[in-house]
């Protein structure tokens, strides 16, 4: 493609935007009405406590179910998403910027606001457009962290969907688009099926909501992510049976250590006197975990996901970087917030922390890093 027509698609119509909000509307809404477990979040580090909805696995397979009945009564295409991809990508950007810009201004109208919910202000405008001011900021009830994220997940797997029928359309269905297919679908699937587990994730708990999370959701988790699928609808890739059972090795590891690691943590949360690995806990000063997977590394659940993400793209092959963007931006980004959070419990668990680090030295990788 020319960078010409490059550049040409990536203006958003007015039927992308209607599509994005239409698809906006029914995840807010279908939140509201789908029965959910109502779960209590973690102690902010403001002092608030917020209670979640989890339904986004309901949420999004009654979405798959009213996609498949709409494009079998002809009413919606199945290839709509993958027609206008790039359009998709430039509307989800540009309302990434809004929103931001809408939460930066109403951020500054309540900085007189004298309560926990009190924004927070570095002076730089830039700086606090694109961190954010409010930590939990609310629209019409809505908790628009939990429900960006939970749109960002549900929208790679719309969007790999669009793409596999748009594959068996012009013939470029294969093993591979198959092993990609089943590897995002089952990772967003469990992703939401544990959807409280996210209470304790430092997102929701610590960074406020600006450009950075909001574009980290509705453009990095729903679009950066398809790279692979998309890649894969264009270019045909032969896998070897030996290579195909490697990747899927390599997936299982992911799957395993990334769950295995995210409900330690959490289960430790909820009871520090959980078994973890059918043996008691080993704990630090009463409150960080020293067993299991937090027994390997400070952060373990960052190699499950990084081997996730590798598994994605090597069903694409190696004939190109491009699949492979997804997981090299992800080194840089979890070494880089690997740091900060590692700055953030120092401070915030003094000694405890360092001896934490003398017991469990790596940081992502054991032995390595
Ligand atoms: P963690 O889930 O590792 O959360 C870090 C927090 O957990 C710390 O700030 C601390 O918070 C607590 N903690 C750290 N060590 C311990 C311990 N030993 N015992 C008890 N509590 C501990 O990090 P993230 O929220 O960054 O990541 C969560 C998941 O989300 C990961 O699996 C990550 O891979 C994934 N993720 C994926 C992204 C992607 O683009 N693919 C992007 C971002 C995240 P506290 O003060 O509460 O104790």
């Amino acid at each position: 493609m020319e960078l010409g027509s490059v550049l040409h698609a990536l203006i958003p119509s007015w039927s992308s935007v209607g599509i994005y909000m239409i698809y906006l509307t029914y995840v807010a809404f279908a939140s509201f009405i789908l029965p959910a477990k109502v779960v209590p979040g973690m102690i902010m580090q403001d002092g608030s406590r917020l209670h979640y909805r989890c339904n986004g696995l309901l949420t999004l397979v009654s979405l798959i179910g009213l996609l498949g009945i709409g494009s079998k009564m002809d009413l919606i295409s199945p290839t709509l998403i993958a027609d206008r991809g790039l359009e998709m990508l430039s509307t989800s950007f540009i309302f990434s910027f809004l929103v931001a810009s809408v939460l930066y201004i109403v951020g500054c109208r309540s900085r007189s606001q004298a309560s926990s919910k009190k924004p927070h202000f570095t002076g730089n405008f830039i700086l606090d457009w694109y961190l954010g001011v409010q930590l939990n900021p609310h629209f019409l009830g809505i908790n628009l962290k939990f429900f960006f994220l939970r749109v960002g997940m549900m929208a790679w797997i719309i969007i790999n969907l669009s793409n596999l029928a748009k594959s068996v359309q012009i013939g470029t269905f294969s093993l591979s688009m198959i092993l990609n297919q089943l590897f995002c679908l089952i990772h967003v699937m469990d992703f939401l099926y544990h959807e409280e587990q996210l209470t304790c994730f430092w997102d929701i708990m610590v960074e406020r909501l600006g450009f950075m999370l909001i574009g980290g959701y509705l453009v990095w988790a729903a679009f950066i992510t398809t790279i692979p699928g998309w890649w894969l609808l264009y270019n045909k890739v032969d896998l070897s049976t030996p290579a195909a059972i490697a990747i899927c090795i390599i997936y299982l590891v992911g799957v395993i250590g990334y769950r295995g690691s995210n409900s330690q943590k959490y289960q430790f949360k909820m009871n520090p006197k959980a078994l973890i690995w059918g043996k008691p806990p080993r704990v630090i000063g009463g409150k960080l975990l020293a067993s299991g997977y937090w027994g390997l590394a400070r952060h373990y659940n960052y190699l499950g996901d990084y081997l996730l993400s590798l598994s994605f793209s090597l069903t694409c092959g190696f004939s190109s970087p491009v699949p492979y963007i997804y997981p090299i931006c992800l080194i840089v980004f979890f070494v880089s917030r690997e740091k900060r959070d590692e700055a953030r419990c120092a401070e915030k668990y003094k000694e405890i922390w360092a001896e934490y680090c003398k017991v469990v030295p790596w940081r992502i990788v054991p032995y390595l890093y």
